[in-house]
């Protein structure tokens, strides 16, 4: 196709570095393309049509161009509402949070919770973070929303502490983007002030996308945060690419071995073999490992027999709001 030519040789021309009085300037460049007639019968339709294409085109990376297809409307309408309500969801705190307790499976007491968000979005009942948390991680969304998640864990932490309770550490879960911005060590820190925490009960659940783009500012963050006694865990260990000598560099305490190797443990050799490797080589660099997802009890004997050290999954509780986990506390304390 004539036009697909013209956009590569586009990108590849303007690719190059401009030269600025000496300095090599490096610019990237998003081409959106819509084709008449099919695209649009006047130039204003046409330029809207190609928008969205430069919209997805930005979105899928550097240096690319897309051609128009009427599904992206769809998906950008998605979108582009999607966001408004988010927006809204913030201002009007429609955000919650549930708590998922986690079992030591050494002492067999509760160690602690992590804290996953739900939206309560108006007619539309309770919503899970898969279905907002990539629009919010897109549209930058994520800084302020893992802002409050922080605030108000903390705050229920400390709650906790101070009413008796014993939950154990509040697990909370960051996002990449939250990184990127370089807000996080702020807002941690806010959070651990406004509520008064002991950072030593705080945990954060960095995944390993987070520490391959590691950098000289990530490590400091993470000793910092290390050196306070926040304790670091990896979550979703083992979708990634990150060695074990790589992350016990970067001061994590912690491997949450994913789901995806847990169900179906008893039946599947493969992944027996997996998660026992895990186990044995988190062990000898002195790393703590928690299996997610156990829904049957067989599996967390079979775990602790293989020397893991806590479990969290819907055989022991789903995430439940604050009032529930107490009352969840307490039949299991009787
Ligand atoms: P995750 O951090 O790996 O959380 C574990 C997910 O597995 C939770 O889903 C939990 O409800 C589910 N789960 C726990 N036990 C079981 C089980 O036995 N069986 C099955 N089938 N599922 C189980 P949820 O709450 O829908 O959260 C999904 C993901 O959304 C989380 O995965 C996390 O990546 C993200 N997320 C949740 N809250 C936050 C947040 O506050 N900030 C950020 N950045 N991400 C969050
Ligand atoms: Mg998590
Ligand atoms: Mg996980």
């Amino acid at each position: 196709l004539h036009f697909s030519h013209l956009c590569t040789r586009f990108l590849s021309e303007l690719g190059a570095p401009f030269d600025l009085e000496g300095m090599q300037l490096f610019v990237s460049f998003s081409i959106g393309v819509a084709l008449h007639p099919q695209d649009g019968s006047d130039a204003e339709a046409l330029m809207l049509n190609a928008n969205t294409a430069l919209y997805e085109a930005k979105k899928a990376g550097h240096n690319l161009y897309r051609v128009f297809e009427p599904s992206m409307n769809v998906k950008l309408l998605h979108y582009v509402e999607t966001c408004d309500a988010l927006r809204q969801a913030l201002e009007q705190q429609q955000f919650e949070l549930h708590y998922q307790p986690q079992i030591d499976l050494h002492s067999g007491q509760v160690a602690g919770v992590e804290a996953l968000i739900r939206w309560r979005r108006p007619g539309h009942g309770l919503i899970a973070p898969g279905a907002f948390i990539g629009i919010a991680e897109e549209s930058g969304l994520i800084v302020p929303i893992g802002r409050w998640v922080l605030h108000e864990a903390c705050r229920q932490a400390a709650q906790w502490q101070r009413a008796g309770w014993r939950p154990g550490r509040m697990a909370v879960n960051l996002s990449a983007i939250q990184f990127r911005q370089g807000v996080v060590e702020q807002d941690v820190r806010s959070a651990l002030d406004a509520s008064g925490l002991d950072p030593a009960a705080l945990e954060l659940e960095l995944t390993e996308s987070i520490l391959l783009q590691h950098d000289e500012p990530l490590m400091a963050i993470l000793a910092q945060w290390s050196a306070r006694g926040i304790r670091l865990s990896i979550d979703d260990f083992g979708t990634g690419y990150s060695s074990l000598a790589y992350l016990k560099r970067m001061q994590v305490d912690r491997l949450k071995i994913d789901r995806s190797f847990i169900t179906g443990l008893l039946h599947e050799d493969e992944n027996q073999v997996i998660v026992r490797a895990m186990i044995q080589s988190a062990r000898s660099l002195q790393l703590d490992t928690l299996a997610e997802g156990i829904e049957d009890p067989l599996v967390a004997e079979h775990l602790k027999a293989l020397g893991c050290d806590g479990v969290q999954g819907f055989w022991y509780s789903e995430p439940l709001p604050a009032g529930e986990l107490e009352q969840w506390l307490q039949r299991r304390a009787a």
